[in-house]
């Protein structure tokens, strides 16, 4: 895979795939711009280099219809911000006016095309609609860590549709930091898992299986996996329609030499609300109006010792609810173990990023990677769509 220092950009036109999916107020102001300067350094280089920049992205969830509450217009203009090129908005995605604004691009100028998921064409990865979005493009460039594990038309479709492609820096780093941690990691390779949904993470929990020497599971997820042993979890979040694979899952745990942890205590409460009385259980069953809201204390302790003698972590999901201070402990108290555990630490996904940050810890993290599902994705399958698609 080439990576940008390899392209030759002067005077090219460029398409560049970010990942400016920045969260959004209600009055459409950007809350936190991080997503954008992610991807400053990629952006610069391009400019400083003379390309003519065509910016894309996705936001939100526009379902495949222009919706003016998820453009890329509050994006653009940040961008327009924080670097001194000109930058354009571009009223579509493809069509007559964008393809007069690409060809009118100057070197060092920027073309901001609209969000990308305003065509259904875009998630189906659709052969017509990739063509359109490299119509007249020489390079393309990859920096939408974040997105490639989605074989989309401006991630994947139109890589072999434009004559040189490479990496940018962004994806660069994740993925050195990533292939650390998949193909060469130093021993013991601890994972922890949480947040609330099973389906998304159960195989990527299995990949985990051949490899890491411990898996800690936290969050929701280990109601499912209680659950499908049997045991009454109360109100606690469940998947139903995936009890069955958890059980395969834990099965297949039992037979390989990996140790695999559920918590062995456990903060319930009544409500996930905000000062609702909390009681610590370490038996199941639960009772029966009450659900799981995080790990508990001799949980935090126990797994802070696998944390602690960890070489490489990976984490992705919370402990708990930690939304809400009274149940947030848990995810605090792993946040800490592997801040303090010397170990090279990857944390990926938005809330358990949140999370270290809450704590203070960022620094102490060695990464903390912008895309949650690809970071899980790479870790599972040690590549992602959008990345075999740059090495064609
Ligand atoms: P995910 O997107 O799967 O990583 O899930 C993240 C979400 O899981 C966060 O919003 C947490 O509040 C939620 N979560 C974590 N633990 C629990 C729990 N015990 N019950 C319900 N939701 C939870």
């Amino acid at each position: 895979m080439d990576f940008l220092t390899d392209l030759d950009v002067k005077g090219k036109l460029v398409f560049l795939r970010v990942d400016f999916n920045v969260p959004l107020d209600d009055k459409g102001a950007i809350r936190d711009d991080n997503r954008i300067r992610a991807s400053l350094p990629t952006i610069q280089w391009l400019l400083e280099r003379g390309a003519r920049l065509v910016i894309a992205s996705h936001l939100g969830r526009p379902k495949g219809k222009a919706d003016p509450k998820m453009s890329l217009a509050p994006a653009a203009e940040r961008l327009a911000e924080l670097i001194p090129n000109k930058v354009t908005m571009a009223p579509d995605v493809v069509g007559p006016e964008v393809a007069r604004l690409k060809a009118g691009l100057g070197e060092g100028e920027v073309l901001v095309l609209e969000n990308v998921r305003f065509y259904q064409e875009e998630e189906k990865n659709d052969p017509g609609f990739a063509a359109q979005l490299a119509e007249g493009i020489d390079v393309f460039v990859n920096d939408a860590f974040g997105s490639s594990h989605r074989a989309h038309a401006s991630v994947v479709g139109i890589a072999d549709r434009v004559p040189v492609r490479g990496a940018g820096f962004l994806m660069k780093k994740e993925v050195d930091y990533l292939k650390k941690a998949v193909h060469t990691p130093v021993k013991p390779y601890v994972a922890i898992l949480g947040g609330a949904k099973v389906s998304d993470k159960i195989e990527i929990i299995e990949s985990l299986i051949g490899k890491a020497d411990s898996i800690l599971i936290g969050g929701a997820m280990a109601y499912t996996f209680l659950k499908a042993q049997g045991l009454g979890v109360g109100t606690s979040l469940v998947e139903n329609d995936q009890l069955e694979v958890a059980m395969v899952v834990l099965d297949k745990a039992r037979r390989n030499a990996v140790s695999f942890h559920l918590p062995q205590d456990h903060v319930l409460a009544r409500a996930a609300v905000a000062g609702a009385e909390t009681r610590i259980v370490e038996h199941l069953p639960f009772p029966e109006d009450m659900m799981g809201v995080d790990i508990g204390p001799k949980t935090v302790e126990a797994y802070g010792q696998v944390i602690a003698a960890a070489k490489t972590i990976f984490w992705n999901g919370p402990m708990g609810i930690f939304e809400i201070e009274e149940f947030a402990k848990g995810t605090i108290g792993v946040a800490r173990a592997v801040a303090a555990s010397g170990a090279v630490s990857i944390v990926g996904g938005g809330d358990s990023a949140a999370a270290v940050k809450k704590a203070g810890l960022r620094d102490k993290i060695s990464h903390i990677s912008t895309g949650g599902g690809a970071s899980l994705e790479y870790i599972a399958y040690e590549t992602l769509p959008g990345i075999t698609a740059l090495e064609k």
